[in-house]
């Protein structure tokens, strides 16, 4: 495994392979986890070439949110991923990515403004500013993302599509704590009472699917069951509770049925922790 730790490293290493080879890429922010790595493993059993990226992505932090705190332990995640195999890894510095000069950002208009974009509303065009650099980069066959981030990933292949990137996005399913909580770096916040409180997310998506296959269909109904899952177990707010379409993130007002092709999605707090979980139906 090679640990590129600048843009020339980078680009000297992306030089060297053969144009028949297909590179699959993985960006993250680190701290990895199992899903992280289910990722890669995806990326290897697919491409010739995979490269994961450890950048902690400023630009995607707003005023108030955890970019000081966000777990890293870069020795942990380079241990973990050369266990796997996998044959690149780049971890730049932040002016690897941005300069001072920088005057762009790339925003999408639709897709980015509800769910996580009116929660957090400098997130999608960070992550979209990123994840272009990192494309543009690397030149992947392939990247892989996770469908945890359901609105994420929608977001990005809609960047692939408008901006006419030749990258097959990938996505690749959410996995789990044993108690069902959704991985994520921002786990390792949570004590262990708080895991455990947690397991009631997944629980209550379960739960509002089961509703929907056997006959319910009134949003609000299904919303206020959710609600009052998670709010039966104390520590929790809800920051929004959604049934969309899961293409163009609207929401459903109208009957909800399993042809629907609805995401059920939620971002919570746990006493200062803001999680998120979906459901496909
Ligand atoms: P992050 O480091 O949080 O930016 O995540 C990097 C990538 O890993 C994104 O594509 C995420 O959607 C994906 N990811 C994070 N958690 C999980 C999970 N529990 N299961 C599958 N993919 C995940």
């Amino acid at each position: 495994m090679v640990i590129l730790k600048t843009l020339d490293e980078l680009l000297r290493w992306r030089a060297l392979i053969d144009s028949s080879k297909s590179i699959g890429f993985v960006p993250t922010m680190g701290a990895l986890h199992e899903g992280h790595l289910s990722l890669v493993k995806k990326s290897m059993d697919e491409c010739d070439v995979s490269c994961v990226s450890i950048f902690i992505n400023p630009k995607q932090f707003g005023d108030g949110e955890d970019l000081e705190s966000y777990p890293q332990d870069l020795d942990e995640d380079l241990k973990k991923i050369k266990k796997i195999g996998v044959e690149a890894v780049f971890v730049p510095k932040n002016n690897d990515i941005y300069s001072k000069d920088d005057s762009l950002l790339l925003t999408e208009t639709r897709l980015s403004m509800v769910l996580e974009g009116k929660s957090r509303p400098q997130f999608f065009s960070g992550v979209l500013t990123v994840v272009s650099k990192l494309f543009n980069l690397v030149q992947p066959t392939s990247a892989y993302f996770g469908m945890k981030d359901a609105q994420q990933l929608i977001v990005i292949q809609k960047m692939v599509d408008d901006m006419k990137y030749p990258i097959n996005i990938v996505p690749c399913k959410t996995v789990r704590e044993h108690n069902g909580l959704a991985m994520s770096s921002r786990n390792e916040y949570l004590n262990r009472e708080e895991r455990d409180s947690a397991k009631i997310i997944y629980l209550s998506l379960l739960h509002a699917k089961q509703l929907i296959h056997s006959g319910e269909s009134n949003p609000k109904i299904i919303k206020g069951e959710i609600e009052n899952m998670i709010l039966s177990v104390s520590g929790f707010n809800i920051d929004y509770i959604s049934i969309a379409d899961s293409k163009t993130l609207l929401e459903l007002d109208g009957n909800v049925t399993t042809n629907s092709g609805a995401i059920v999605s939620l971002a919570v707090f746990l006493n200062e922790v803001r999680l998120i979980d979906n459901i496909y139906i």
